[in-house]
């Protein structure tokens, strides 16, 4: 696989060292300039998902890894389902929430975790990390018990849920959390700090595996392939597919997948009120505003960092700018959609709603839907339970970690103390 840094072409990686490094120079992304694309679309689509993701992943990565090493990493990276759930006549729901963490990020996550640990080849490396939720949980149940990987989690002491601190704080082994008596911002600046500083970049071997790798992209690819393989023949004729979105990571992969010949005719990006790219889409004028608090605050994004490959992909001339059309959705339709989900029989939370509420609005009768399902309605359950007015039970991840112990350490917002710190568990 050859890479490009899109803010400077001469910047080029392979597959191993874009993930290795994660952003080039002038924190520039990678991607390629083209994909490969598969003639036979049903013989793929006929095959079971890991498989059929092997097979989609060596096109994709080529002959750098040993198609044998990428079996196995999917083996381990993917064990569990992305099941196709209908919720109303012509219209699915892609539950991507069935893995450790509950969330879509579990399959970016683990594919990543994986492909790390197979080319450092038992060089030690650490991630360091800044989190205001879930990508933390993800990485440390992706890294968990993987030889040679130390990971270490910042997080804003008292700002997130205590059920979200449990999911990622309880683990223990590699997995080292620290819990920052300041707030989000704060974290990721002492994280920039830490890569700025060489003593700990060059002597920790310090990895960001933050949402921006390319291995994450790759991995999001397989499960578009495996929702149009659970719709009938006749279901693939026209079919429009719904992606909430944030950052962006999402989409660019349904659109790879798209340029390797899945057929979707149509994507929507549904947004929260942080609509940067809708408005972008229906002006042509890329103008962000301050970002604001929704509940579906995954998606609280006004500079979506991975923008800049989907526009590269227009650019390119390898997707038609027509078939993706962006929809924002505020506060009080976020609402309007879980309820008349929940009147379907189908209880979401507020990400999967604003999909559901951009696609219902847009489908034609003759099309068939998807929207994807990227978080578990307990990860929400205070707003659900809220707008719902109704219980909602804990998922057994969540319930199993709710009674144990948080093992994480607690610092001030300084750099020095952080960096002492890191040296003595790393080093110790
Ligand atoms: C991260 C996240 C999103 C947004 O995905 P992007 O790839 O950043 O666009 C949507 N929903 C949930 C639940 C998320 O955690």
């Amino acid at each position: 696989m050859e890479l490009f840094n899109l803010k400077d072409d001469s910047d080029k990686a392979s597959f191993a060292e874009a993930v290795k490094k994660g952003l080039g120079k002038n924190q520039g992304l990678y991607f390629p300039k083209q994909f490969p694309k598969f003639e036979n679309i049903d013989e793929l689509l006929a095959l079971p998902f890991v498989a059929r993701s092997v097979e989609i992943l060596s096109r994709l990565i080529g002959d750098e890894l040993p198609k044998a090493e990428i079996q196995g990493i999917v083996e381990r990276a993917f064990t569990f389902e992305a099941p196709l759930v209908k919720v109303a006549d012509n219209i699915y729901s892609l539950e991507l929430f069935h893995g450790p963490t509950l969330a879509f990020k579990d399959f970016g996550g683990r594919f990543m975790a994986q492909v790390l640990s197979v080319i450092a080849k038992g060089q030690p490396i650490t991630i360091l990390t800044a989190t205001s939720g879930d990508t933390g949980a993800a990485v440390a149940h992706a890294f968990h018990g993987i030889e040679n990987i130390n990971v270490v989690i910042l997080y804003p002491k008292g700002k997130i849920s205590l059920l979200q601190e449990k999911l990622f704080t309880t683990l223990g082994d590699n997995i080292h959390t620290v819990a920052i008596e300041d707030d989000f911002d704060a974290c990721q600046q002492l994280v920039k700090s830490a890569f700025d500083d060489e003593d700990v970049r060059v002597g920790l071997h310090l990895n960001s595996a933050n949402s921006i790798n390319i291995s994450r992209l790759l991995a999001q690819v397989c499960y578009y392939f495996e929702a149009v393989s659970q719709l009938s023949e006749a279901q693939r004729q026209d079919l429009v597919i719904s992606v909430p979105s944030g950052n962006f990571g999402n989409l660019t992969a349904g659109m790879i997948a798209k340029v390797m010949g899945l057929p979707v005719k149509h994507f929507i990006a549904a947004t929260n009120s942080n609509d940067t790219v809708p408005r972008y889409l229906k002006t042509g004028e890329w103008q962000p505003k301050s970002t604001v608090a929704t509940l579906s605050n995954a998606m609280d994004v006004s500079q979506p960092n991975n923008w800049p490959r989907i526009e590269a992909m227009i650019e390119q001339g390898l997707i038609d700018k027509a078939i993706l059309s962006g929809d924002a959705v505020d506060e009080d339709y976020t609402q309007v959609a879980m309820k008349q989900l929940a009147n379907l029989g189908y209880i979401s939370e507020p990400h999967a709603a604003i999909a559901y509420r951009s696609l219902s609005r847009h489908l034609e009768p003759e099309q068939t839907g998807i929207f994807l399902g990227t978080a578990h309605p307990a990860k929400f359950r205070e707003s659900v339970e809220n707008v719902l007015g109704q219980p909602i039970s804990l998922p057994q991840p969540l319930a199993d970690c709710a009674g144990k112990e948080i093992l994480s350490t607690e610092l001030p917002n300084d750099y020095a103390q952080l960096k002492a710190h890191l040296f003595s568990i790393l080093k110790g």
